[in-house]
């Protein structure tokens, strides 16, 4: 509140200002004493008559205390709703003469409107609400483009291992020596390939000749060269639905589909000569027995592995370099060997 006045008259007497206050429930509008009084004592003008007197300076005046006799709640500075300024002048018992002249009382700050101020509040309530919801809707699409970024990250991981685990399975099935499969490897083929079984199906079973003998005389490594070489020659004189397999040390087996013990029987034959035609490592001569026997549908697999291992035998104690079939029934001489 700023007061431009002047005063003029013996002495100055200081003033005090006064601001009348409807206090709910202890005022009544016609009677004058029960207004809740305000004041501000010992004020004094400037030399240009202009002061300045914040809200703060004010205080409850102690007489109206005295007579209203307030509760605490309604003892405290209020001035909401002030129906009334009053300028009062101190005489201090001075005579005389003092004139003071109140050229403008104004009032400082912005005066709201209930309703503009509820409006205002719930603005900016409804502002806090929506910029909240911004903030979290904008944190929660960041969080779902790193899961995201995650999940991609883990999709790639997943296929590269799975990847690695199909190289693994793959190796557990091959025998690393000879690249043919290795026993596993021919269960996982016989349960993965149906058209493998299908009938006549015949199965060869090889072994090479005294290769123990090669192992002894030239060391093992020369023995491996061997058994590669070995296997190459023998993938190489097979059909790509035939299946080669390392069954154990120098032994090996041919699974070969749609083909009958005469067919099986020719194939061994062929694939021996072939031995014959090799040039093998340090010269060695290389030869090997071979016995063929054919599926029948109601057997299991082994019943014909077992048939073909008894012909390799046969072949055997025949002289070995020789091919021995399976043929119950007919009386077959092992073929010679050439
Ligand atoms: P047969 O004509 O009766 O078949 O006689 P063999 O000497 O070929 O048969 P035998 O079963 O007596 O010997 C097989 C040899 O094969 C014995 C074993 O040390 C050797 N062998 C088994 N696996 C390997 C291998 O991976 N590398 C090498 N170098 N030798 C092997
Ligand atoms: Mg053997
Ligand atoms: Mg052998």
């Amino acid at each position: 509140m700023t007061i431009d006045g002047h005063y003029s008259g013996t002495g100055n007497p200081g003033f005090s200002l006064a601001l009348a206050q409807v206090e709910e429930g202890l005022t009544r509008l016609d009677q004058w004493e029960t207004f809740k009084v305000h004041q501000v004592d010992k004020l004094d003008l400037p030399a240009d008559g202009k002061l300045r007197i914040p809200l703060k300076w004010f205080a409850v005046a102690p007489w109206w205390k005295d007579m209203a006799k307030p509760s605490m709640e309604h003892a405290a500075v209020n001035v909401d709703n002030v129906a009334r300024v009053e300028l009062l002048i101190r005489g201090d018992g001075k005579d005389g003469k003092h004139v003071f002249t109140l050229r403008r009382l104004q009032l400082h700050g912005k005066v709201i409107a209930l309703n503009t101020l509820l409006m205002g509040l719930v603005s900016a309530w409804v502002l806090c609400a929506v910029g909240w919801l911004v903030a979290v809707t904008l944190s929660l699409r960041t969080e779902l483009k790193d899961r995201e970024a995650a999940i991609a990250l883990l999709k790639e991981v997943n296929k590269a291992l799975e990847l690695e685990a199909r190289d693994l399975a793959g190796q557990a099935h091959i025998d690393p020596l000879t690249g043919a499969l290795n026993r596993q490897g021919l269960r996982a083929a016989l349960m993965s390939t149906s058209s493998l079984l299908a009938d006549p199906m015949a199965v060869i079973f090889i072994d090479i000749d005294h290769f123990k003998s090669i192992n002894d005389t030239h060391g093992h490594d020369v023995g491996d060269d061997v058994l590669r070489k070995f296997a190459n020659v023998i993938a190489s004189g097979i059909r790509s639905s035939d299946r080669l397999v390392r069954w154990g040390g120098e032994e090996f087996l041919i699974v070969c589909p749609v083909t009958n013990v005469h067919q099986g029987r020719t194939l061994a034959e062929n694939l021996r000569r072939t031995l014959h035609q090799q040039a093998w490592p340090v010269g060695l001569r290389v030869t090997a027995s071979f016995g063929v026997a054919q599926h029948h549908e109601r057997d299991a697999i082994g019943v014909v592995i077992k048939h073909a291992d008894e012909e390799l035998y046969r072949a055997k104690r025949s002289g070995r370099d020789r091919v021995c079939a399976y043929t119950p029934g007919e009386t077959t001489a092992p073929a010679e060997a050439a």
